[in-house]
């Protein structure tokens, strides 16, 4: 689960990260007081979770209260990479002398830690790691050492930071490991003109496994700003939406991996993940069916399941009993195999819905599912 950046800095200030004083509002008019209260100048900033703000035009700096009214009402509603900007956060505008990054990132392939740190942060930074990856300093952690001032050093001199990082550096990795964090981020941190160090920005990926000792998030912060997600989520179902136009219903998550692959290599996208895993139940045929249905932009449906305990006949039985209360408005391509497929294959042929048609293999089905959604 990610968290927006009010939340990540209110975390980092009870690490002891400084930064710059700041409040949160959904309202234009309440921006001007907190401008107001927070001194006049202010920078009004888009509170989404995706990055590159200052790029979308999700970052202004506004002059007095009045500005800050306007500019507040300017970024509200505005669209930022697909998330729509519910909440602004003001802040109190600070004198920037030098940007850095730095960031803690959980590299699973390695077993360890990452620390990702570099002299030359702001809104650049990914453009630097691509033309000059000598800029940017990789030091892997070790979990059981975590990051002592020692290591802090080891990172800093690495990346080319100041002496005065080092406590930023420790106090970040304990907002990783006290919070739960698999992901903390800080670009930039400054270097004011007066020589303080501040985190003017911060991103904190949370461990989804931790989610039962991080109530405090609450369930309603949970990653799903996507009404199709936050409908799938509460009907208890694992879908995850992409930007394609084939739906994909399939069991087992590294079937529907696979079957996200296939569909792309047929020269059409994926429109979701969706893992029914064992459950071939009427009932979760129909509320898959139904979420994949409600996306405007999905043009065919790809079912693709493999018959093991729960074996096809009862999976195509799911989908009969689904068709009764879901209304297809678009094609369906079901292919069906493993246990029982000839009776499950059987079953469809059975109810002939003319929305439907099968195939016998993955491939197959896949190129009919991609022909559809890019014909119609
Ligand atoms: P992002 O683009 O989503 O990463 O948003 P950031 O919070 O990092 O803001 C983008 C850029 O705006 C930063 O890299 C800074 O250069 C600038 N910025 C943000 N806050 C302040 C501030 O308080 N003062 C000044 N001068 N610049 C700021
Ligand atoms: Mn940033």
């Amino acid at each position: 689960m990610d968290l927006y950046e009010h939340q990540a800095r209110g975390l980092f200030e009870e690490h002891g990260i400084v930064v710059p004083r700041a409040e949160v509002t959904d309202s234009p008019k309440e921006a001007r007081e907190i401008a107001r209260r927070l001194g006049g100048r202010v920078v009004v900033k888009a509170q989404v979770k995706t990055g590159g703000r200052g790029k979308a035009g999700g970052v202004k700096l506004a002059a007095d209260p009045a500005a800050a009214e306007l500019t507040a009402r300017q970024i509200l509603g505005m669209d930022i990479k697909g998330h729509t900007v519910r909440k602004v956060m003001l802040a109190q505008p600070v004198d920037i002398d030098s940007e850095f990054y730095i960031s803690y990132v959980l590299d699973r392939a390695a077993g360890r830690f990452l620390a990702i740190a570099s002299a030359e942060g702001g809104m650049d930074i990914e453009e630097v790691a691509a033309t000059r990856p000598e800029a940017v300093a990789r030091v892997h952690i070790d979990p059981a050492q975590g990051v002592t001032s020692a290591k802090a050093t080891e990172i800093a001199e690495a990346a080319g930071l100041p002496q005065q990082t080092v406590d930023v550096l420790v106090r970040l990795w304990e907002v990783l490991t006290r919070e739960d964090a698999v992901l903390v981020e800080v670009n930039p941190l400054v270097r004011t003109a007066q020589g303080q160090i501040l985190a003017l920005d911060g991103k904190v990926t949370l461990d989804d496994n931790a989610r039962f000792r991080q109530a405090r998030w609450g369930e309603q912060n949970a990653a799903h700003d996507d009404p199709l997600e936050a409908e799938a989520a509460a009907k208890g179902l694992n879908y995850v939406k992409l930007d394609g136009e084939v739906g994909i219903i399939g069991n087992g998550a590294g079937l529907v991996m696979s079957t996200l692959d296939v569909v792309a290599g047929c020269g059409a996208r994926p429109a979701n993940f969706l893992d029914i895993g064992g459950g071939a139940s009427a009932q979760i045929m129909a509320d898959g069916l139904s979420v994949i249905l409600s996306d405007p932009a999905v043009k065919s449906v790809f079912v693709n399941v493999f018959g093991g305990i729960t074996a096809c006949d009862a999976v195509a039985d799911g989908i009969v009993q689904a068709l009764e209360t879901v209304r297809l408005t678009k094609p369906l391509v079901v292919r069906l195999d493993g246990n029982n497929a000839v009776r499950g294959r059987a079953i469809l042929d059975d109810r002939a819905h003319p929305l439907v048609q099968q195939a016998t293999t993955m491939d197959g089905a896949a190129r009919r599912a991609a022909q559809l959604a890019n014909t119609s």
